[in-house]
């Protein structure tokens, strides 16, 4: 089987590059990957909350197919103990009657666009006995269930990340860091034949890697990438970039003795106008994060993880205080152990691209080999849901790839250029 390259080792670089490797010769999987330190981006400071059905039509079959995957693969490699594998309750909370909007919740921005239309209704299960001990209860507050059971769980994402990785690394996949693509080769028949790539430490050296089928999970770096190798194709693949910050936190609260009921997700809203999500891991942290902007500019990728904003880090913070700390008059007990800026690549329509591009639009000539012999493909655009999504998509893309019957029907999220033409202004 040719040679495949895979352009970004983020999460769903390596779940594809996992997949791949269990179908095709491993050390014929190449992953190319320019940030000096792994996982630095949204894959390793994502929340981790994954869920099974909270998914629209399009990417319902790929979300259970994925949901279904993270629970196979942590019970087979023991999951729990290696990433933080966890069934999850989630709920919505509001601190006070007053507060709390009918017509509004917590999680409702995760649905729009990438989820079911109609936020999920209420679930009658009772949470008695069940609520998160780390949570500040006032008087008059409010909390709901909004999962059913066993459709939610939790991972910590850098650990799956590794995991992934190293088993990829362990079956022979080669993996080129720091190194970053300079141009695609073609033969003499005009087909994609190889890639150009430079590493970037220790010094600047530039290698050939002979290719066939070559992969962008670039995150929200692909457009640019794709751009980048294929400057003469009119496509644009409109990904955008949602940058959010988070903490990592550790609360007298919550520790891991007490995650053998499993962990929770809260999903809430703030008074300064934003939607704080937390969610308990089984390592005896807390993720908080739900600051989001789309004004702040994506960095170089090879810049290495980004620095976060010392005002937003302090908005986060005040808000923990208030939703996770001991009270107003207590002193302030909550560890910051991690603070975090990452970067959500987005569609504006809400739904991923994993799809093969057609060789008409890679410009200038250039073709692939027929079939699965050949191919340059995107998988990107996963927005708050890369995590919960990784699996499937690793599992899908690589069937695609290979030209192996789909597990999950993703025809909805094929690109071809007029998907998204009118969101997208240069
Ligand atoms: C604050 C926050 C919280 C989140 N919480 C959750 C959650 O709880 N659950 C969930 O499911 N999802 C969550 N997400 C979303 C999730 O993190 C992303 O959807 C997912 O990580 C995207 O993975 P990726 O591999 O596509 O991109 P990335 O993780 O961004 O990886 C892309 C990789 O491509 C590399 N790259 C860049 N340029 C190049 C180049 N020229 N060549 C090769 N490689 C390149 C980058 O360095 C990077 O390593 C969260 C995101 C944020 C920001």
């Amino acid at each position: 089987m040719s040679s495949t390259v895979i352009l970004g080792a983020g999460i769903i670089g390596v779940s594809t590059a996992y997949y791949l490797s269990q179908h095709q010769d491993p050390t014929s999987v190449h992953l190319v990957e320019p940030s000096p330190e792994l996982f630095s981006s949204a894959s390793g400071y994502a929340g981790g909350f994954i869920a099974k059905d909270w998914f629209g039509p399009s990417l319902a079959a790929l979300g259970a197919l994925s949901f279904d995957e993270h629970r196979r693969l942590a019970e087979e490699h023991g999951g729990r103990e290696k990433w933080g594998y966890s069934r999850s309750t989630c709920i919505s909370y509001a601190a006070s009657a007053a507060a709390r909007d009918p017509q509004s919740r917590g999680d409702d921005w995760l649905r729009h666009g990438t989820s079911r239309a109609d936020a999920a209704p209420v679930t009658q299960d009772s949470l008695i006995g069940n609520t998160p001990v780390w949570l500040r209860r006032l008087e008059g507050d409010h909390i709901e269930l909004i999962s059913d059971e066993g459709t939610t769980a939790q991972v910590d994402p850098f650990l799956l990340c590794q995991f992934l990785l190293q088993e990829c690394l362990k079956r022979g996949v080669k993996l080129h860091h720091p190194a970053k693509p300079i141009s695609v080769s073609i033969d003499a028949k005009g087909e994609l034949a190889g890639i150009r790539i430079v590493s970037t430490q220790p010094s600047s050296t530039e290698t050939e890697l002979p290719c066939a089928r070559l992969i962008i999970t670039a995150g929200s770096w692909t457009g640019q990438v794709y751009q980048m190798l294929f400057p003469k194709s009119e496509l644009r693949v409109p990904i955008k970039s949602l940058a959010g910050h988070s903490l990592i936190l550790k609360s007298p609260r919550w520790h891991s003795g007490l995650a053998s009921n499993g962990c929770h997700a809260v999903f809430t809203t703030h008074n300064e106008g934003f939607c704080p999500e937390m969610f308990s891991r089984v390592g005896g942290q807390i993720y908080f994060s739900g600051l989001n902007s789309s004004t702040i500019p994506l960095p170089d990728a090879d810049a290495g993880k980004a620095t976060p904003y010392k005002d937003d880090l302090a908005q986060l913070r005040q808000a923990a205080r208030e939703i996770l700390g001991a009270g107003p008059e207590a002193e302030d007990d909550l560890e910051v152990v991690r603070e975090g800026l990452c970067f959500r690549p987005v569609t504006a329509w809400g739904t991923p691209i994993v799809s093969r591009i057609r060789d008409e639009d890679l410009g200038n000539g250039v073709t692939t080999r027929p079939g699965a012999e050949g191919g340059v493909f995107i998988a990107a655009g996963h927005g708050p849901w890369g995590i919960a999504m990784s699996l499937g998509t690793g599992v899908v893309l690589a069937e695609m790839v290979q030209g192996r019957e789909l597990s999950a029907d993703v025809s909805g999220l094929a690109f071809d250029g007029k998907k998204g033409t009118e969101f997208y202004a240069d």
